[in-house]
């Protein structure tokens, strides 16, 4: 790839929402999809695109357990936490979300989780697809980065990739104004009450920030936009 257009690829961009997207967002765990991109799904749902979720894990390990945590603490915490992911789901008007067989903290130790991915892909048709950044700093995003990846490698419809930030900040190339919707992010947030009130501090803290790229927006969420050939040459860079 030339210089020039290496750095065309970071040149920042403002996100438009368009009614006819058809979205499915790979989240590791609930609460990820509401902190990396609820404001731009909102705004997308709005406007009666379609946004669905994956979620990889039920999130059985986010809490504070006996150590190690029985089988019935981790059961129980999952359960609260589909329920809290489906409040959320609600808020941001997703279409559809789906469970997928993963378990939490662990999925690095299960590559073949993409295939359930790439089934949802293959029945719906989505033009664009969320997922972490591969260089999170939570082993479970960068795994499910990867995930991904290797969807991409049997995958041969035409698809957006939009890399959102949870845990590490990305090289975003493109921004979405979310002042419009930072109440129901931050409401999405909140129904996942198991995970505390923190998250809901940051994703203040990370929407102004992100919004310094925005004249006129107070609140912004930011993504990585890449071609599937460019994520290719970039997890190579961050392996
Ligand atoms: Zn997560």
């Amino acid at each position: 790839m030339a210089v020039g257009q290496r750095l065309s690829l970071f040149k920042p961009r403002l996100l438009e929402i368009q009614p006819t997207r058809s979205m499915l967002v790979v989240a590791p765990h609930p609460d990820d999809e509401s902190f990396g991109c609820g404001g731009t799904l909102c705004l997308h749902t709005q406007q009666k695109a379609r946004v669905d979720v994956a979620f990889l894990t039920q999130g059985e390990m986010g809490g504070s357990f006996s150590n190690p945590p029985t089988d019935f603490e981790k059961q129980r915490l999952a359960q609260k936490r589909r329920q809290e992911a489906s409040d959320a789901c609600k808020i941001l008007g997703v279409n559809q979300y789906t469970f997928l067989n993963g378990r939490d903290s662990l999925l690095s130790e299960q590559p073949d989780i993409y295939k359930e991915v790439l089934k949802i892909l293959e029945n719906h048709r989505y033009d664009t697809l969320l997922c972490p950044w591969p260089a999170d700093a939570h082993p479970d995003h960068r795994a499910a980065s990867q995930a991904c990846f290797r969807v991409l490698g049997e995958y041969s419809e035409k698809l957006d990739i939009w890399f959102y930030e949870v845990r590490s900040p990305l090289p975003a190339n493109c921004f979405c104004d979310i002042t419009a919707a930072i109440g129901l992010k931050i409401k999405a947030l909140r129904a996942h009450v198991s995970q505390g009130t923190e998250l809901c501090e940051h994703a203040w803290c990370l929407g102004r920030y992100r919004a310094v790229q925005l004249s006129s927006a107070n609140y912004a969420e930011a993504f990585l936009q890449i071609s599937s050939s460019d994520f290719l040459r970039l997890l190579g860079l961050v392996q």
